[in-house]
């Protein structure tokens, strides 16, 4: 490399100029100029931004910016590697130490420290907290600690690694050093538990804004749970990029994975029961494919740096905004369209609730559980923009319509419930055997629409005063109302008894004509799937690629060059920068280097290859 072209200089540079001159990026977004500036001077702090907000920019800009080296903890090594590959190709002297490092490849490292050569280096918590480890990072100027994925210190957040813990050591351990600690998760108490386990108590705490216009979000009551998963990939997918779908199971997470590859997709599995090897290799896999689909539980979160994913599905019910949100967020990070569908059922929502409610936990917790449950159910079953409803859990306020969820661009109709939860919880209740055990959604509807069933007649049902005197909605309408009756806490669903359906004390109120009710029509096709391909976001949403041949070679070109080097494709180049290329058709090297995402070194390396690219697609 020339040393015109040396992508970060040895003296020192403005935080502006590197991001223009390393990343390529025009300027800052959001708080990262704040938060920069913050750490450039010696602060530490709390960043909370979600997830494809940005937060790598916050500390790898003061890192290179500061002398010393930049430390950044790290929990999983597939996510370091991924980002010391995306660093190097930026010209970054970038480095990962961990337990899986051969003989070798940790000698370099060490002789990279032992230098004064290495910018920046990736450490697992394990490996930082060896006091080999420290006493070799005291021997050299240190330009920051950051803590990414930090709710992992806090035993409140789902993702607790007891290793974490020992990071509060190294306030006193390195005085002077600032450590800024990076998070998705916002929720309240997990935040102060950050704050207090890392010593951060007394430093600022940066808040990015939690929208992310792009990702277009729908729910829609399971029905045909894999019709509804294949319309949802069908026109969600461009057939690049990857996608996920989320599973509350193990086992269903695999059965998904099985039956997508039976369809020809090219899905994998992943989820905490497999062993180390096959998650590791189930993660690169991810990493680097064209059109890949993981199914998976929560498990697969951390880590996922892809910046084109096009789409998240979740077959269940999340236990908290919180997490849908964050497992969502993995969408759309390269600020293209992107989407994401929420199925889930009225059975989901009891066995969340009787979960909570059998589990050891202290009251306290269990209290702050329940409040998260219901949360998400008020946005599965929301009447009125979702992202609305969704940004206030975040304490943030949205437009009234976002126009980017299924509800604002197909509004469901509201009608008075009142009489059919009426007909639908005496029916429950007249159905009652007198061993007291209740039935289910699929028998009380069948009394109701009056249908002459083997079971209707085995229990003379057919006899009832309720029999057929809900004739006036489907099947399909009278199941949304037991649904909806279950998310109002006015039936339970019993999961021991074949999932009966169980009247409530709020079922009272309503049964006496003391509480009006209204309820969401279910359209007969009102599933996010059948809608075909979303419109883009109306507002604030980037266009997408241009469907031009030239975006398709250079594409091409990318997944060759990935391939000769071990990458992923977007460490080359993201999709958006080769969608630039693809509009600007730059003829000369001045005129690439102009590109967002352009950087010296990427310029350096790529330039000769791209413009002739370019000009042979004339
Ligand atoms: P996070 O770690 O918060 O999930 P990242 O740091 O991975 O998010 O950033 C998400 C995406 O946004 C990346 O593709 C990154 O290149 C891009 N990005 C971040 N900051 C900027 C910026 N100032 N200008 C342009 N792109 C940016
Ligand atoms: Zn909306």
């Amino acid at each position: 490399m020339s040393a015109a072209l040396e992508a970060v200089p040895a003296g020192p540079l403005a935080p502006e100029s590197l991001l223009r001159r390393v990343f390529g990026h025009a300027g800052f977004r959001g708080r990262q100029a704040e938060i920069v500036q913050h750490v450039m001077a010696g602060g530490s702090g709390l960043v909370l931004m979600p997830t494809g907000g940005g937060k790598s920019l916050c500390y790898q800009v003061p890192a290179l910016c500061r002398p010393g080296l930049g430390v950044v903890v790290s929990p999983l090594i597939a996510l370091m590697e991924d980002q010391v590959a995306a660093l190097r190709q930026q010209g970054v002297a970038a480095a990962a130490l961990h337990s899986e490092l051969d003989e070798a490849a940790q000698r370099d490292v060490r002789q990279g420290l032992a230098r004064g050569t290495l910018k920046i280096l990736y450490v697992s918590p394990e490996r930082l907290t060896l006091e080999t480890t420290q006493a070799r990072l005291a021997e050299q100027p240190l330009a920051l600690f950051a803590i990414d994925e930090a709710h992992c210190v806090s035993q409140w957040g789902h993702h607790f690694r007891p290793e974490y813990r020992a990071l509060g050591m190294l306030a006193a351990r390195f005085p002077g050093v600032p450590r800024l600690a990076l998070t998705a998760t916002a929720d309240p108490r997990t935040v102060e538990d950050i704050r207090a386990q890392l010593g951060l108590a007394d430093t600022p705490v940066f808040r990015g804004g939690f929208d992310r216009p792009n990702i277009t979000i729908s729910a829609a009551p399971r029905e045909s749970e894999r019709g509804q998963l294949r319309g949802f990939i069908r026109a969600a997918a461009d057939g690049t990029g990857a996608g996920i779908v989320y599973c509350g199971t193990r086992a269903r997470a695999e059965q998904t994975a099985e039956w997508l590859r039976g369809d020809g997709y090219d899905a994998l599995c992943f989820h905490a029961g497999m062993p180390p090897e096959e998650k590791r290799a189930a993660h690169r896999r991810f990493a680097r494919g064209d059109a890949v689909i993981m199914t998976a539980t929560i498990a697969f979160g951390m880590g996922i740096d892809r910046p084109d994913v096009r789409w998240v599905c979740h077959l269940d019910l999340p236990r908290s905004p919180e997490s849908w949100y964050q497992e969502i967020g993995r969408a759309g990070r390269d600020g293209l369209p992107a989407q994401a569908l929420l199925l889930y059922g009225g059975g989901d929502i009891a066995l969340a609730r009787q979960r909570i409610a059998a589990s050891p936990a202290p009251d306290e917790q269990k209290r702050i559980e329940r409040a998260r449950l219901e949360a998400m159910v008020s946005i599965a079953e929301a009447a009125t923009c979702r992202r609305r409803i969704l940004l206030r859990c975040f304490a943030e306020d949205g437009p009234e319509q976002c126009g980017a969820c299924d509800i604002c661009r197909d509004p469901p109709s509201l009608f008075d419930g009142t009489v059919a939860a009426q007909k639908l919880l005496s029916s429950v209740l007249r159905t009652r055997l007198p061993s007291g055990s209740h039935f289910g959604a699929g028998h009380v509807v069948d009394v109701l629409r009056g249908k002459l069933t083997p079971k209707v007649a085995q229990f003379a049902h057919d006899t009832l005063s309720v029999f057929g005197i809900g004739k006036e909605l489907s099947e399909q309408g009278w199941k949304g109302v037991a649904r909806q009756l279950v998310a109002a806490g006015a039936l339970d669903v019993d999961l021991d008894q074949h999932g009966a359906l169980v009247p409530t004390e709020a079922a009272r109120p309503i049964l006496k004509g003391e509480q009006r009710l209204m309820l969401r029509a279910e359209a007969p096709a009102a599933i996010a799937a059948s809608r075909g391909r979303p419109r883009p976001a109306a507002a604030g949403a980037p266009p997408a690629p241009a469907d031009d041949a030239l975006f398709e070679v250079l594409r091409a070109w990318r997944k060759a060059e990935a391939e000769a080097q071990g990458v992923p494709a977007y460490v080359i180049f993201h999709n958006e920068t080769l969608a630039a290329i693809a509009a600007a058709r730059p003829a000369d090297t001045e005129a690439l280097a102009l590109i967002p995402g352009v950087g010296r070194s990427k310029l350096e390396r790529y330039a000769g290859a791209v413009l002739r690219v370019v000009r042979e697609a004339e």
